[in-house]
């Protein structure tokens, strides 16, 4: 088996034990291989062995394997986004889901290129939970208000909430973090504010996706695990 086969199962099988620890049936996971900087051969390498989800986090490159990727992949964009860059986004059909909606500016954007696309994007918001300055997001307060405004726009579906966290050695440190997301997640769903959906709770990536599982992610975005360290 390839390396990058290999990595990737090593990786299921990871998920499927954490799924486990937390009592949770590892089927609620969904796991985003992340291809940022990796070449077409190498993601042939995990389409074959059946992921049809894929993340990028810029949209020029996004659009690059898009285009030379034919596969049924759902493509899901996870880096901050441009405004300028948003018309990019709905001319791919199967990139449905943007995880990192981090300012009414931005909401305001995808909802009118999403009508003139003549389609529902679907959004996670972006939650700076550590309030770490140099990561994007909302502030957890800013959240229920955003949303309630986000609410009316008809061209984009709010599908749940996303996170980054510091890069750590001791993954313990960040799991307060995913656990207070995973609170500000219920907090919205109790709410229950019209068009507003709290199904997917983005977090995890590589050095830390088993503590955002314990904790609750029903959708990890890893990359190096699977492909190895990345070099730019
Ligand atoms: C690069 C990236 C990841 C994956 O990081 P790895 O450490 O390679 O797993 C996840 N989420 C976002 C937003 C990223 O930009």
């Amino acid at each position: 088996m390839s390396e990058i086969k290999d990595n990737l199962k090593q990786v299921q099988k990871r998920i499927a034990a954490a799924a486990k620890r937390a009592g949770r049936d590892s089927d609620e996971i969904k796991l985003v291989a992340v291809t940022k900087t990796r070449g077409i051969e190498e993601i042939k390498e995990v389409i074959e062995a059946d992921v049809v989800d894929l993340g990028e986090s810029r949209v020029q490159e996004l659009r690059d394997k898009y285009d030379n990727i034919s596969q049924k992949i759902n493509w899901h964009m996870i880096g901050h986004l441009q405004r300028n860059k948003v018309k990019y986004i709905m001319r791919m059909e199967r990139c449905n889901l943007i995880h990192s909606m981090d300012s009414m500016r931005l909401a305001k954007k995808i909802n009118k290129r999403a009508g003139m696309a003549d389609r529902v994007m679907n959004v996670l918001v972006q939650i700076n939970v550590a309030g770490d300055e140099n990561k994007f997001g909302l502030e957890p307060e800013e959240t229920i208000d955003y949303l309630r405004k986000v609410a009316e726009f008809e061209n984009l579906q709010v599908k749940g909430l996303m996170t980054m966290v510091p890069y750590v050695d001791d993954t313990e440190q960040v799991r307060p973090y995913f656990r207070e997301l995973k609170e500000l997640f219920e907090e919205v769903k109790r709410a229950e504010i019209p068009n507003i959906e709290m199904q997917e709770l983005s977090m995890g990536i590589t050095n830390d996706f088993e503590v955002a599982i314990e904790e609750g992610a029903t959708i990890v975005r890893v990359g190096s695990a699977i492909f190895g360290p990345r070099e730019y």
